[in-house]
């Protein structure tokens, strides 16, 4: 393993829990990364020695799903670092909600990184919403992909490739809009028409 150029490590001459610029120094250890080396504090340029020791991290396989499709992939935690159902955690540029851990052969609410087994997750940085379109005598379904704080409002045109069509009202979970607008994420289906003209938003 590469050795770092700084760690943050408590002061001895100045107290502080500060960024120490490694000057030399080598990584090694099995269960646990240790770092012998010797380091400078940032905030009084004391020089000294240290051995520093941490878990090593550990590498998990996670299952993100996304519009029906799922990706498998691996994340590195630390290893005591616990994992629980709904939380949300960065992956690459995406956020991912954990749906599902399984550690030890059962599905569980929560365990530390070195017990999970495998991670399940869903993608929450981006949502699909549903969008019913009548053109002529057809109604076509389009599932359009949306950050879930955007929203949509009736008399929207939406651009949808070859088509454009207009939003005529939004359902959600407890009502239809006729007017105003919603979240993506509230959306459970909008309903509109393929217009020809080209309108200006
Ligand atoms: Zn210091």
């Amino acid at each position: 393993m590469a050795t770092p150029s700084a760690l943050v490590l408590h002061c001895d001459a100045c107290g502080a829990d500060a960024p120490h610029r490694v000057l030399r120094g080598k990584v090694g250890g099995k269960a646990d990364l240790v770092f012998e080396g010797v380091v400078k504090c940032s905030s009084c340029g004391a020089v000294r020695s240290v051995v520093s020791r941490e878990p090593r991290p550990v590498e998990r396989p996670v299952i993100v799903s996304w519009l029906g499709a799922s990706e498998r992939t691996t994340m590195e935690f630390s290893a005591d670092e616990a994992i629980e159902i709904g939380e949300e955690l960065e992956l690459g540029d995406s956020r991912i909600e954990v749906t599902a851990i399984e550690s030890k052969g059962a599905r569980v609410g929560s365990a530390r990184a070195r017990d999970a087994e495998t991670i399940w997750a869903k993608r929450v940085d981006k949502v699909r919403v549903k969008f019913s379109v009548n053109k002529r005598n057809r109604t076509i379904a389009v599932d359009l992909v949306a950050a879930p704080d955007e929203e949509f409002a009736v008399g929207d045109i939406v651009d949808l490739g070859k088509n454009r069509a207009i939003i005529h009202h939004i359902r959600t979970a407890h009502r239809t809009l006729r007017e105003g607008s919603e979240r993506a994420d509230a959306i459970v289906r909008m309903y509109g028409r393929v217009v020809r003209e080209r309108t200006s938003r």
